[in-house]
């Protein structure tokens, strides 16, 4: 059973968010502000994250940056309507995906069923290998240049799709859907912050990028040169 911990101030939403998820089957533990939810993380190591954005005492953010600081754990962020500057700052810390309040409960178990999904598409044995990086799907580990890349989920699932294909275009729409499964809500820009952080990663020169090349005006491509 996967372990969910939710952080969220407004206790109407919280006990609503606890009962839906539980009643997906998941196991969900329930915290107010930023610091229970990093003590929380750090002790009960949940499989999932839900943190919403607006938080008392530690933003949201913050917490997002210091959960990425010691674990890839998947992070499902919580918005208000209006708050799209704190969204794109969020995917690029490196949450994996967000909702936008007011949203229904069925959409977040929905959500976060896509990114656990995704983060545990671990079953087939399989290593991917192109020019000089190397994608372990089954250990969710990847190399470039025989060194190895930390990740967060989405950023390796983004990567084994280039890498499966390269030289493929994609436009963002089909890593969008390469992402999630399905095209739930056109948000281009998420992709070029996922893109951007992944190339941080692996390029040795993420300005002049020599893996994840920018086709302009329709997308991205892996090198397969
Ligand atoms: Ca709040």
């Amino acid at each position: 059973m996967a372990r969910i911990l939710v952080v969220e101030d407004e206790m109407q939403i919280a006990r609503n968010l606890r009962d839906y998820l539980e009643d997906a089957g998941f196991e969900v533990t329930v915290v107010g502000d930023g610091g229970a939810a990093l003590a929380s993380a750090r002790g009960d190591r949940p499989d999932l994250v839900v943190l919403d954005l607006g938080l008392p005492g530690i933003d949201g953010l913050d917490v997002a940056r210091e959960l990425r600081r010691s674990t890839n754990v998947p992070i499902v962020m919580l918005t208000a309507r209006g708050e799209e500057t704190d969204r794109v700052v969020g995917l690029e810390i490196g949450a994996d995906d967000y909702l936008v309040k007011p949203f229904s409960p069925k959409e977040l178990v929905a959500r976060v069923r896509a990114v656990l999904r995704r983060t545990s598409r671990a079953g087939a044995a399989e290593v991917l290998r192109t020019a000089d990086v190397e994608v372990d799907l089954s250990k969710m580990r990847a190399r470039v240049d025989g060194h190895t890349v930390d990740l967060t989920p989405t950023e390796f699932q983004l990567l084994a799709t280039f890498v499966r294909e390269p030289g493929r275009v994609f436009t963002r729409g089909q890593l969008q859907e390469a992402l999630h499964g399905a095209m739930l809500e056109s948000y281009e820009r998420a992709i070029d912050a996922h893109v951007k952080n992944l190339r941080r990663k692996i390029e040795p020169e993420p300005s002049r990028p020599r893996y994840v090349l920018t086709v302009h005006g329709v997308g991205y491509r892996f090198a397969d040169d």
